[in-house]
């Protein structure tokens, strides 16, 4: 009895002595195998997507600098300071006359009360942001005068990923009024006490309630404090002090203007609320202090898209209005000939355009506060006064008139340089001594015993102590400005290294995966490399690489960047024999400089062709040339088929050319979007016609599509059941939309039929999975199932996109087999390397390249082709609203999600489909994009951009992240659509009548 598991047990340890002998002795010599490539792949690209962090966006605080404010002589030109932060608040809506044009009697001047401060006795521009343009950064920059680098967004931009100086910090007493999304983050990492907040609870940030609630609870708060004050004489003391600060986060805007987007009467009233605020507090103040040392800030943390969202860098998100009035701030001046307007401002109108703007960066503004209340600076401040920037156009402050109005401004010039030269002395000091062969910043090295900056200090002192005040001002705004420069430098200092060693990672990776596919499926019997050059080369690559690693004192992530390539290249070296054996087929029956001249070309086209798809990451016209080269060029090329013989093969290709130009229609067409009832009602209208077509064309002559009369009722009922779930799904959109759109809310019906629809529709392929087994059953009813949660989730037109794009994929399938060489007869598999399953299927050639191209183009045009991505900004929440009337974020983003991969369900579909047709083996074609993939992931990396204005940080990470994870998603993409079409017999040897065109197709070409 007890025999039996022994001998179990000793079996099962037989065959595991057995397969360890089968290992292979040599350690880079295993054969290939897919899933292992595939899951190396994964881990390799999910290490590298930190690198971009590594590489761009290390943090820029720092700590142990010194303090610095205007030096005593100098006194501050105010008591205290009120901030008052429009959240969300654009600065055209603000400042333009009539900024309101559709909203039916809007009033030309929106915010009379701050229009007339900044014309009759104050100084106003704009405050440019940068990005992300969201409220934790702008407030950051506002208030401690940093650009918090994007890695905060890794804690959701709540924590403080490290401490950092405000200037509420600095003040002797803030008292802020807000949202508790903002607050908490300048009170935690502040001095005990000084910092004090009154917040509402999260739960009233409703976004279906009247968000200028939010504003009217901060005015009462911020009243009931000074009316407290009356009967509190400790804090009436505090109150009175100086370097007093009042911070008022007005939410209200933002919430506003996602609900109903800037353009909105909603938004407009909410301006014309803050407007009155803003006049409430400063009566308050007046009759609290009676004194007029008080100095008023009033701007935004960030501004908004047409479409009400912020993020991106667009200009309407950077662009934010600034005002600031009141002790220490200059008055209205004339401007000479109109110098600081332009186009952006002119619709500001009289007074305003006859009146200085001047623009200040973001974080200008902290250095502004801290100077007008006399605080120390923000330590980690690179904010610069505007006085300091150019010393020709007027600043924002006034230190009162003649000599003592321009030694304060030269005082103040000097504090801001040396809190900026203060932050380089300390990450020079920090770089020195953890850098093999550092070399400091040329323009502010410095003797043996001196510290950076020390000799421009000197000079600057002695101008401004000579009373040449001017002077002193010029050479600090060039100390400023070689700091700066000197800051950027040392951040971007171990940029070469990393970059050097994720190129060679990213390359190492494309070859050795493309070498290994070829060995799987066209070289199984190739050689491999003996082990003594490998191994010499990757010692003496471990010793240099680890070597400087130590050197450099690199965090362990460099380790693992600098694995990576290693690892790859060492595999690279072992598979050169197939490299060999693939020239030997490329330059068969060719001389030598026509191979060379073959192979050049072909790797030049790929090499576009990727280029060309970067590019359309930023420029959508690019995948309509796209379209343009496949509809055309390709079949022009394809002349080894012969497919203008037949009949078929010229209706086929000009039905090509024309799906293919009506892509590339819809590449032309604008992203931002609003909603189109019209356009919605032909796209369900398209959608009807195609189910009836289909079922009058099956009942009528249910074997033309099948062999067996009674295998079609299942499908028959199928297309029956989803032509009519689209018909409800239409019915219940037009109800929804004119509803909304007429502001009464989501009828319950439209609800209800919608949802059912959605549901039923999207479940309805699978009864059939079982019963069906042609190919083009399957795909038909795939493509109706979508149709209504395509329309119900759809703006405008994407719906007719997504009827475009599944044509398109059809006629893909079609194309590929029309215009396929003659087929091969494939070779029985011999080697161990090649799976049984592989039985039958064709080998690999040279032109699967460009197959595997367009599965890349396809895959980004499911993206494209209805602008999701195009901009980050792009979330359109109406349709969403057709099912979810209320606010629940995860189910709307679970909604808009859907939307986004029903493309590539029918995109998975169609591939796995071609897969069967052309007799490839299943995932081949991924394989082969694999290697080119990291082309664009590459070019990804070095577009990353970690400042800048217009198009920038944001979107070049997320294409950097997406490109990262393409390979993730493609494998996806095969694994689903092997699923989705699992079971389906080939077209080819199954149906004789109406398929068997096809394969006639290929026997023409034979014949000839
Ligand atoms: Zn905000």
């Amino acid at each position: 009895m007890s025999l039996r598991p022994t001998a179990a047990r000793a079996a099962a340890a037989a065959e595991a002595a057995a397969s360890q002998a089968q290992a292979p002795a040599a350690k880079g010599a295993q054969p290939p195998s897919a899933l292992r490539l595939l899951l190396m792949g994964l881990l390799f690209h999910l290490a590298y997507i930190p690198s971009v962090f590594d590489c761009y966006f290390t943090s820029p605080v720092v700590h142990g600098m010194p303090h610095h404010s205007l030096p005593s002589s100098v006194p501050a030109p105010a008591d205290r300071l009120v901030l008052i932060v429009a959240d969300g608040l654009r600065a055209d809506s603000l400042f333009n006359l009539s900024p309101f044009p559709s909203v039916p009697d809007s009033p030309a001047i929106v915010a009379p009360y701050l229009r007339q401060t900044a014309a009759s006795r104050g100084a106003f521009g704009v405050s440019h942001t940068r990005v992300p343009t969201e409220s934790r950064p702008g407030h950051v920059a506002l208030i401690a005068g940093m650009y918090e680098d994007v890695s905060a967004v890794t804690t959701g931009w709540t924590a403080n990923p490290v401490t950092f100086d405000s200037v509420l910090n600095q003040s002797t007493a803030a008292f802020s009024f807000g949202s508790p999304d903002i607050l908490p983050m300048f009170a935690s990492g502040a001095v005990e006490g000084r910092v004090r907040t009154w917040m509402y609870d999260e739960e009233e940030e409703d976004f279906t309630r009247d968000a200028t609630e939010l504003d009217v609870w901060v005015l009462e708060r911020f009243r009931e404090l000074l009316a407290n004050a009356t009967r509190d004489a400790a804090l009436d003391g505090v109150l009175r002090g100086d370097k007093v600060v009042f911070f008022l986060h007005l939410l209200g805007l933002d919430t506003t203007g996602h609900s109903y987007r800037p353009h909105s009467k909603e938004y407009m009233r909410n301006i014309q609320l803050v407007d009155s605020i803003v006049h409430q507090v400063e009566q308050l103040v007046t009759a609290f202090y009676a004194d007029a040392r008080t100095a008023y800030i009033f701007t935004a943390d960030h501004g908004m898209s047409n479409i009400g969202n912020h993020g991106d860098g667009h200009p309407d998100n950077t662009r934010t209005p600034l005002i600031a009035w009141g002790a220490g701030v200059r008055g209205p001046l004339p401007d000479g000939e109109g110098a600081t307007h332009d186009a952006f401002s002119l619709p500001w109108g009289e007074p305003l355009t006859g009146l200085v703007r001047r623009d200040v960066e973001q974080a200008d503004v902290a250095a502004l506060m801290a100077v007008l209340i006399g605080a120390d600076w923000p330590v980690n401040g690179v904010g610069v006064l505007p006085e300091c920037r150019d010393s020709v156009h007027p600043g924002w402050l006034d230190f009162g008139p003649g000599e003592q109005g321009e030694k304060g401004m030269a005082a103040a010039c000097v504090t801001n340089a040396r809190v900026v030269l203060e932050q380089y002395r300390v990450k020079h000091e920090l770089k020195k001594n953890h850098t093999a062969l550092y070399t400091p910043f040329a323009d502010l090295a410095a003797g043996p015993d001196e510290l950076p900056g020390d000799g421009q200090l000197a000079a600057i002192d002695a101008l401004y102590s000579a009373g040449d005040y001017h002077s002193t001002r010029r050479a600090s705004a060039a100390l400023i400005a070689t700091s700066l420069r000197g800051l950027r430098y040392l951040q971007t200092y171990d940029q070469l290294l990393l970059r050097i060693v994720v190129t060679l990672g990213y390359l190492g990776w494309s070859a050795m995966s493309a070498l290994q596919v070829l060995r799987m499926f066209v070289f199984p019997h190739a050689a491999t490399l003996g082990e003594t050059a490998p191994d010499l080369a990757t010692e003496v690559a471990v010793i240099l690489l680890a070597g400087l690693l130590v050197i450099q004192q690199s965090p362990w992530t460099y380790w693992v960047y600098a694995a990576a390539p290693v690892f790859f290249w060492r595999n690279v070296l072992f598979d050169l024999p197939v490299l060999a054996e693939a020239w030997k087929r490329l330059s068969a029956g060719q001389r030598g400089p026509m191979a060379v001249a073959g192979v050049l070309l072909r790797l030049v086209c790929v090499a576009v062709a990727i280029e060309r798809m970067v590019a359309g990451y930023t420029n959508r016209h690019v995948w309509s040339l796209g379209f343009g080269v496949i509809g055309c060029l390709w079949p022009l090329t394809a002349t080894s088929s012969g497919w203008w013989k037949s009949v078929r093969g010229r209706g086929l290709v000009a039905a090509w050319v024309g799906i293919c130009g009506l892509d590339a229609a819809f590449g032309m067409l604008p992203v931002e979007k609003h909603e189109d009832l019209t356009v919605l009602m032909i796209t369900g209208g398209a959608y009807v016609l195609i189910g009836l077509a289909a079922f009058a064309y099956l009942y009528n002559d249910p074997q033309a599509w099948v062999g067996n009369y009674s295998d079609s009722y299942p499908l028959i009922a199928v297309v029956a059941l989803q032509t009519s779930l689209i018909g409800i799904a239409t019915y219940a959109t037009y109800g929804a939309v004119t509803s909304l759109q007429a502001r009464e809310g989501l009828p319950a019906h439209s609800q209800m039929l919608g949802w059912t629809a959605l549901l039923l529709s999207s479940a309805s392929p699978f009864i059939l999975a079982t019963s069906d087994h042609r190919p083009n059953s399957r795909l038909l009813t795939y493509f109706l199932a979508f149709c209504p949660a395509f329309l119900i989730l759809s703006i405008s037109w994407e719906g007719l996109f997504y009827l475009a794009y599944s044509l398109t994929l059809y006629l893909w399938i079609e194309m590929e087999a029309l215009l396929a060489p003659k087929v091969e007869v494939p070779a029985p598999p011999t080697d161990a390397g090649v799976k049984a399953g592989t039985d039958g299927m064709r080998v690999l050639r040279a032109d699967d390249i460009r197959i595997a191209l367009f599965f890349l183009f396809f895959v980004n045009i499911a993206f494209f082709g209805t602008g999701n991505v195009a901009s980050l900004s792009n979330f359109y929440l109406e349709p969403v609203y057709r099912l979810v009337p209320v606010f629940k974020p995860f189910l709307m983003a679970v909604l808009l999600l859907y939307k986004v991969f029903l493309p590539y369900t029918i995109f998975a579909a169609c591939l796995a489909t071609l897969n069967k047709r052309l007799h490839l083996p299943p995932f081949s074609i991924y394989l082969v994009a694999l290697s080119v993939t990291d082309g664009m992931t590459l070019a990804m990396f070095y577009n990353v951009r970690d400042e800048g204005s217009w198009l920038e940080i944001g979107q070049t990470l997320s294409h950097f992240v997406i490109t990262s994870l393409l390979l993730v998603w493609n494998a996806g993409i095969c694994v689903v659509g092997e699923w989705l079409m699992s079971g389906t017999t080939d077209l080819t040897t199954g149906s004789r009548k109406k398929t068997a065109v096809a394969a006639s197709n290929g026997q023409d070409a034979k014949l000839d």
